[in-house]
């Protein structure tokens, strides 16, 4: 960093109460961790085989089911490993032989690579989309589409549509679920991760699953297919339903994610979480529209994420506006590192104060002001 950026010292009246803006991991609410630290002493440390543990995995089971108002027949299933490991457990445990694939930007491109390499799976379909926009699925003979809600590497959500009556719909949905309204008649298995809408810590998947995904899930866990136990959906399912994973989990991520669906729910539930979205992520675009050196990534205003704002700049550089804001304590503001633009990216997270966000615009005013 050179003397300027280190120089910079933003008022301290401007500042936002919390400086974390990273889309994830994200913002942990401070009222979560500290029913956490209560609760520590009978929880963390306990076998997750017993109720006490159970009970709140059982919370958020049910959290999830009111909170997506899921209808009768689905269930909530989760284990170890993140997002990541999830589309692994996929190729094995939900495609069956032929998908479909919506890329478009570096998270959906990863889930394809996947079945690319997969030896027991067909050449998948692709439809990709420009970074900052969104393709759609086109009906075709596929077992399996796969759609992306949030695209949080490019700031792009999509509406979620069932392209064929045929096929299972599968959605990541890491960086939407808890922020974003979705139709379950719409989509099988909508999965994610909890570190990022839900203002908790990574290292576990979710996944809201219809009858017809479990159905799937069941039939190839009982094929002669080869799959390793700790990406056999089938596997997760049976642990899911005694409100257990296959192995250890960690045990505050359940009880932040557990925490977080909570506070939701009496809020007023998806609705109430992604109007606060909506207008924390409209102070920023409307920012970016007033400033000449600002504008918003996503040229489609219908397209642009509740949750994740990307930013171009022009005139100045956005690496090191983040620097100087990093060096003020309000942080990750950076653009994803393999997009390659002159953009800051900005998350409006459920958890995040929408007075914050105002605190964070004024606070990028004032550094593009001081490096001019
Ligand atoms: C963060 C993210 C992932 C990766 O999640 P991990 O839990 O780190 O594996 C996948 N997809 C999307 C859309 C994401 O935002």
């Amino acid at each position: 960093m050179s003397a300027t950026e280190n120089s910079i010292s933003l008022p301290p009246e401007l500042l936002p109460e919390d400086g974390r803006f990273g889309s994830g991991p994200s913002k942990v609410r401070a009222d979560s961790l500290k029913t956490l630290f209560e609760a520590a002493p009978t929880y963390l440390g306990t076998s997750h085989r017993q109720d006490n543990v159970r009970k709140h995995v059982g919370r958020l089971r049910s959290g999830l089911s009111t909170l997506f108002d899921l209808p009768d027949g689905w269930e909530i299933i989760l284990g170890n490993g993140g997002t990541t490991l999830f589309w692994d457990a996929a190729s094995f445990s939900l495609i069956d032989s032929s998908s479909q694939h919506l890329t478009f930007g570096e998270f959906s491109s990863k889930f394809l690579k996947v079945v690319q390499e997969a030896p027991h799976l067909g050449e998948p379909e692709v439809i990709s989309g420009e970074p900052g926009s969104c393709p759609s699925p086109v009906a075709s003979t596929v077992d399996t589409y796969a759609l992306t809600h949030n695209e949080t590497s490019t700031g792009v959500t999509a509406t979620l549509n069932r392209p064929s009556e045929d096929g299972l719909v599968i959605v990541d949905a890491t960086s939407a679920a808890g922020a974003i309204c979705w139709n379950p008649h719409e989509v099988d298995c909508y999965y994610f991760a909890p570190q990022k809408a839900l203002a908790s810590d990574g290292g576990l998947w979710l996944a809201a699953c219809s009858p017809a995904a479990l159905q799937r899930i069941e039939g190839l866990s009982s094929s002669s297919r080869w799959v390793p136990a700790g990406l056999d959906l089938g596997v997760a399912l049976s642990n899911s339903r005694q409100d257990q994973t296959y192995n250890t989990p960690s045990l505050a991520t359940i009880f932040l994610a557990a925490e977080m669906v909570d506070w939701i729910n009496d809020s007023g539930g998806l609705g109430w979480a992604e109007q606060r979205c909506v207008r924390s992520s409209g102070i920023i675009y409307d920012w970016a529209e007033q400033r000449s050196f600002a504008q918003p990534f996503v040229v489609n205003p219908l397209e642009r994420s509740p949750v994740v704002c990307t930013v171009d700049f022009e005139g100045v550089d956005a690496d090191t506006i983040s620097a100087v804001l990093r060096a003020n304590g309000i942080v990750d503001t950076e653009s994803y590192r393999k997009l390659g633009r002159n953009q800051l990216r900005l998350a409006t997270f459920p958890a995040v104060e929408p007075h914050d966000v105002q605190a964070l615009c004024a606070c990028i005013d004032y550094v593009v002001d001081a490096l001019g």
